[in-house]
């Protein structure tokens, strides 16, 4: 009879204990789970500031050396120039007229 109780007593104790551990390790999860949506937070946060950054960055203007038209710096086609500069194009087709004309101007230097 005595040996039972012992028993029993021992299997209370040990649920008891479990159930501590579980209620410690929930506790810890959830903290755990709380710092890492605090980091992604943060994260998003320093995102936005980024992109704010980027909005509030002045937009370089540069003039078109085709037809004197003033484009953001960004969306303009550039062709590197032999002495290190840039001429910008306001589009492709500008570019590449101004391309096809230089080698002609060449070939005519060249005479052929
Ligand atoms: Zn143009």
């Amino acid at each position: 009879m005595n040996n039972v109780l012992e028993i029993l007593w021992i299997i209370l104790i040990y649920i008891f204990i479990q159930r501590i551990v579980w209620i410690g390790m929930g506790v810890m999860k959830k903290a755990a789970s709380a710092t890492q949506r605090r980091k992604s937070q943060a994260a998003v946060n320093e995102e936005i500031e980024a992109a704010k950054e980027d909005l509030e960055e002045p937009i370089e203007m540069v003039t078109s050396f085709c037809c004197n038209k003033e484009i953001p710096r960004r969306k303009a086609y550039q062709i590197a120039t032999e002495e290190g500069m840039a001429h910008f194009f306001c589009s492709w087709q500008c570019r590449q007229e101004f391309i096809e004309r230089q080698l002609n101007e060449t070939n005519h230097e060249e005479g052929i």
